[in-house]
């Protein structure tokens, strides 16, 4: 079975003077090879994922503090939602805590940005999936001016410091950029027109902010700068082939999961004692 040169979370990791302007979306960093052995990578990487899934999930169930975090942003039809279903969708349900942010309501709106972010954190023993995040407040909320600069100006630090305080609290954060070409999005926007079955995915008011694109470029790019910290750090993820981003993001998933090291919680009752009540009882 074809295996990485490079995993993802070397390839793919946000350092200091990344340049998004430089990023390939076509590019598929180490991965030589094509998709149909990717999409068997990512199937066998599944069964690792949903058992490690498990553990974290048992670990929650007995006490454990840990959870993750998949924070997903991109430009629309990058294709997040494609992520929630092909590589979270290999692991049981149960242990996903999945919330998507748009537009906030106007009592979100009354309350501090980041209010509607903190209580869809992750409870212990979850994987937390953000479709959209607290990202938009320094994304579309910079681009259309919603606040004055001074104030998302602000926000960079202040999402630094929350993360800093969630990771802190036994959440591990994986940020996922997911980049395609203004290309590959008009190709993407426009199957969306053809297809009855793609037009709810459809909303007119994604070609005006398709237009905005270069702007969206600088705000993406204010994000990578500023906010891919040692506890929280962004990968940019080349998504105009759809497979190869989901094998990548199955394999970041699945890292930070091996990196919680947990085994399975032990047994808090005798186990022997336990085999004899059971073998005591009629069949
Ligand atoms: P979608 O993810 O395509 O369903 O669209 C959700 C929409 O909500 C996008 O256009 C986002 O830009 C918008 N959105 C998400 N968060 C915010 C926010 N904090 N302020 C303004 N708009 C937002
Ligand atoms: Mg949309």
């Amino acid at each position: 079975m074809p295996k990485w040169t490079t995993l993802p979370r070397e390839t793919l990791r946000v350092g200091a003077g990344f340049d998004l302007a430089e990023l390939d979306p076509s590019s598929r960093p180490g991965w030589d090879h094509g998709r149909s052995a990717g999409e068997k990578r990512l199937a066998k990487n599944g069964e690792r994922l949903s058992a490690l899934q498990e553990r974290l999930f048992a670990d929650g169930r007995s006490g454990g503090t840990r959870s993750v975090l998949l924070v997903l942003q991109g430009m629309d039809t990058a294709g997040k939602g494609g992520i929630v279903r092909h590589v979270i969708g290999l692991v049981d349900p149960q242990g996903v805590q999945l919330h998507s942010f748009g537009v906030p309501t106007e009592k979100e709106r009354s309350q501090h940005y980041l209010q509607r972010i903190r209580e869809a954190l992750p409870t212990p023993g979850h994987i937390g999936v953000f479709d959209r995040s607290h990202y938009e407040d320094v994304l579309v909320v910079r681009v259309n001016e919603l606040v004055p600069r001074d104030v998302w100006e602000e926000r960079y630090d202040e999402i630094n410091a929350f993360e800093k305080e969630v990771v802190d609290g036994g959440t591990t954060i994986v940020k996922v950029a997911l980049m395609v070409s203004p290309a590959e999005q008009k190709a993407r926007l426009r199957e969306r027109l053809e297809r009855p079955d793609k037009y709810w995915k459809y909303n007119p008011g994604d070609v005006d902010v398709r237009a905005q694109w270069p702007l969206y470029q600088e705000a993406y790019q204010a994000v990578l700068d500023r906010t891919s910290t040692e506890h929280a750090p962004w990968y940019v993820v080349p998504a105009d082939s759809k497979w190869y981003a989901r094998m990548a993001v199955g394999r970041l998933l699945r890292d930070a999961l091996e990196d919680l090291d947990l085994g399975w919680p032990p047994a808090d009752f005798d186990v022997e004692v336990e085999k004899a009540r059971l073998d005591a009882q009629p069949t």
